[in-house]
């Protein structure tokens, strides 16, 4: 009987272990797509048929084992649906093995079970292992009752029914533990991941993303034979700003910037900022003609743009724009990035609040 208790938490835990690795990025939550929450059900209704197949035999009609674990699995983190869905697939699962008067008591206990974990997790609001600790105790009480409907001497399975509720502890604590676990793990993982990508005061890329846009962005052109431009965007007499209304100024005056230049980007362009106050644009499949009037779209847009200080004074600024393409060619790579900071230079020394590429500056 030990063994079995071993082999059907193995199972839990290795099956769920998968079942994570499929959906990292489609985690089941309350609020999760209905085909998340029925994918999931299925899933958990798989498992459930699974784990009733490495079961502990009461007598030749009644079978014992952990199936009930991942119905209010997927009760506690996706509700309803996805626990019905799972109790259907195990009663179809049940029915295959055999169809007799333990298979129909089955049918109601799975109901109720995935019925009754669906209310205690949308009704109950408690801590999460207490919480857990109500549906296993739940869900064992349908399946003891059940086990008391189909065996006619219940005396002679006691040490099946005590044996089982151990096991339902064990497996189901331990369960929840790992699943816990990994889903936290995960979680942090994309958190760090994205914040690794991200400008933490804007929210726009950072300078090490911008570096892997701009070497996508080339390689494209390469092989697609098409010319991708950038834009350099540097606010003008930033300093300014930061000496005149303070620091805090300074970072808010750039937090509204980042939210102007986004609203100006076409979808497929990449936004980020390359430090301090310098911005960039990447611009892939974008003719020299195309990136000077975007360049210059933003320069007006920031001219004209009220940008509100956090003791709400209003204050304008300019920003000077170096752009630069690449027509696919065989120049070196970093070449284009070089030209569009040497033009960003001439729209400095050329008075600032312009455009410039390497032959024309525009205002
Ligand atoms: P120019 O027109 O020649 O670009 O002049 P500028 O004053 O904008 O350029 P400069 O490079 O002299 O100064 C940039 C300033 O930006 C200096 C620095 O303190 C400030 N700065 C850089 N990063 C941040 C930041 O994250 N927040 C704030 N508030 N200021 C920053
Ligand atoms: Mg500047
Ligand atoms: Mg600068």
């Amino acid at each position: 009987m030990i063994s079995d208790l071993i082999v059907n938490i193995s199972l839990l835990m290795s099956f769920t272990f998968l079942w994570h690795q499929l959906f990292r990025k489609n985690r089941l939550t309350m609020n999760s797509p209905i085909w998340i929450k029925s994918v999931d059900g299925v899933l958990a209704g798989l498992l459930g048929i699974v784990l009733m197949h490495y079961s502990i035999t009461v007598n030749e009609l009644t079978i014992l084992d952990l199936r009930h674990i991942p119905v209010i699995l997927v009760a506690y983190y996706g509700g309803f649906l996805p626990t019905i869905v799972s109790a259907i697939v195990i009663t179809i699962g049940r029915f295959f093995i055999a169809v007799n008067f333990s298979s129909y008591v089955a049918l109601f206990m799975m109901l109720m079970i995935s019925i009754g974990a669906g209310f205690i997790v949308r009704f109950i609001r408690i801590s999460p292992w207490k919480k857990w600790t109500i549906l296993l105790v739940y869900s064992q009480m349908i399946f003891s009752i059940a086990l008391y409907i189909v065996v006619d001497d219940y005396s002679l399975v006691l040490d099946f029914a005590v044996f089982h509720i151990i096991s339902t502890l064990i497996g189901g604590y331990l369960t929840f533990y790992f699943v816990n676990y990994i889903r936290k793990t995960s979680e942090r993982y994309y958190k760090y991941k994205e914040n690794s990508q991200r400008d933490s005061l804007t929210g726009l890329y950072n300078v090490r993303s911008f570096d892997r846009y701009y070497n996508d962005m080339i390689s494209v052109a390469r092989t697609e034979k098409e010319t991708c431009a950038i834009c350099l965007i540097d606010v003008d007499h930033f300093k300014q700003i930061n000496d005149t209304h303070g620091h805090s100024a300074g970072d808010e005056v750039l937090k509204q910037l980042a939210k102007v230049l986004t609203g100006l980007t076409r979808s497929g362009d990449t936004l980020s900022r390359n430090g301090g106050e310098e911005f960039s644009l990447l611009l892939p499949d974008c003719s020299v003609e195309q990136a000077k009037e975007i360049a210059t779209r933003v320069r007006e847009a920031v001219y004209h743009h009220s940008f509100v200080l956090p003791d709400k004074k209003k204050i304008q600024l300019t920003v000077s724009i170096g752009v630069s393409v690449y027509n696919g060619g065989k120049e070196k790579h970093d070449s284009m990035f070089q030209q569009a900071d040497d033009a960003l230079y001439r729209a400095k020394r050329n008075g600032r609040n312009i455009v410039c590429t390497s032959g024309e500056c525009m205002i």
